[in-house]
């Protein structure tokens, strides 16, 4: 990976030359997807480092799959099983069970082996390269510094705010969901090799391990009727996230106790934009269907994205018409577990009840009744 500092006017790009635009999961991983195809790749990311907000991730087998495809193999946590716990009584509701392929990663970890494992692939990263806006059909990209790069195709990998989005879908705006998410890590001794969330009327808290075992990344989720925000994500006070939460039994209030920092995003609802490619752009990752975090899937549909699309960079068209219905799937689902998670009262206590008769049962049912998402191997022809 060759990385300058600064664009300014270039020469055309070779024929089928690919510029990715952003440097997260989805454009990392479709650089060195299509660098291992045999195409001239540049990536183009406006920060002056390849890095992530954030700490903890999970990936799943489908995910995972494209990483081991790529050869990119972060250090990561084995995830065993998802456990809902009630969050007011501190009582087990079901602990599902996992197959082999769960894990959790830290972000920069993450981002890290993507990055060395582009290097390796010959991709040139240019760094601290603003997009301002996308022109002439996606075949030119209008830099902040006033410079112009060309593109002969162009991978708008730069998320829900980016230019990329602007340019092929520029009359969709997001909505507020009524949620906001905290993220924060804390220090713990030991912890099980699980996601556990508790979950009590109007909010959620998730946590599970990171890198030793010794961090716990922490998503607490709270319904709200506005947000108020300058940016997509800002500081928030421990506290607030402690009072938020304040109803919930041990270990929640313990483990809140030794938050330090904490940010607070609200959670829009993009769906995804009605069209994913205009002219020689097409988009991937949140840029295309940002997805709200109840199925644990926007990082893992990116990855998904990123192989499939440097697979089919000759016909856009064809790879959005295979793509979108297992997104919209997806996307779906996410939303159901967000209402699922925060039930109150009588319907509360009757789901409570019934997946409380699974766990005893066949603690497993639940998680087989996402097969359609596990299972699902994009690296297979
Ligand atoms: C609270 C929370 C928890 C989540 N947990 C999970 C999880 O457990 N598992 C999972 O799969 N997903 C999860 N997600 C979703 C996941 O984080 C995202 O779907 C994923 O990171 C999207 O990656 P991306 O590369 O598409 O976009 P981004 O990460 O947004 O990357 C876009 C890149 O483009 C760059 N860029 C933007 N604009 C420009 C410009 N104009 N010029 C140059 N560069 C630009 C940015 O700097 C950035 O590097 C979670 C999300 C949230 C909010």
């Amino acid at each position: 990976m060759s990385a300058g500092r600064r664009c300014i006017a270039t020469t055309e790009p070779r024929d089928g030359a690919v510029t990715i635009l952003g440097g997260g999961i989805a454009g990392l991983a479709c650089a060195i997807a299509c660098a291992l195809r045999g195409r001239d790749v540049t990536l183009v990311e406006q920060a002056s480092a390849l890095s992530e907000v954030g700490a903890g991730l999970q990936i799943a087998p489908n995910g995972g799959r494209v990483l081991d495809a790529l050869g990119v193999t972060p250090r990561a946590v084995d995830n065993a099983a998802i456990h809902l716990v009630d969050g007011p009584t501190g009582r087990s509701v079901i602990r599902t069970p996992l197959g082999p392929g769960f894990r959790f990663v830290h972000r920069a970890d993450l981002i890290a082996a993507l990055a060395a494992r582009a290097a390796a692939a010959g991709v040139t990263v240019r760094l601290d390269t603003k997009v301002e806006t996308v022109e002439r059909g996606g075949r030119a990209l209008r830099l902040s510094d006033g410079g112009t790069l060309a593109a002969d195709r162009l991978v708008g990998a730069d998320g829900v705010r980016g230019a990329a989005r602007a340019f092929v879908a520029p009359d969709h705006r997001p909505a507020f969901t009524g949620q906001v998410a905290w993220r924060a890590v804390v220090p713990v001794a030991d912890w099980p090799r699980e996601a556990r969330i508790h979950a009590g009327p109007g909010r959620h808290l998730l946590c599970y391990p990171l890198r030793d075992g010794t961090a716990l990344n922490l998503v607490a989720v709270e319904e709200r009727d506005a947000w108020v925000a300058d940016g997509w994500s800002r500081s928030d006070t421990p506290d607030a996230l402690r009072r938020a939460f304040a109803g919930f039994a041990n270990p929640v209030p313990e483990l809140l106790a030794r938050v330090r920092r904490v940010h607070l995003w609200g959670l829009m609802d993009h769906g995804a934009t009605p069209r994913w490619h205009r002219g020689a752009c097409t988009l991937i990752g949140d840029a295309a269907h940002p997805t709200l975090p109840f199925l644990a899937q926007g990082a893992n549909l990116a990855l998904e994205d990123a192989w499939t699309l440097a697979a089919s960079l000759d016909d856009p068209a064809a790879w959005e018409r295979v793509r979108r219905p297992r997104v919209a799937r997806a996307l779906g689902a996410a939303r159901g577990n967000a209402r699922n998670y925060h039930l109150s009262g009588l319907r509360r206590w009757a789901a409570h009840t019934a997946l409380r008769g699974l766990d005893r049962l066949r603690p497993a049912a639940l998680g087989e009744s996402y097969r359609w998402l596990h299972d699902h191997d994009v690296t297979r022809p």
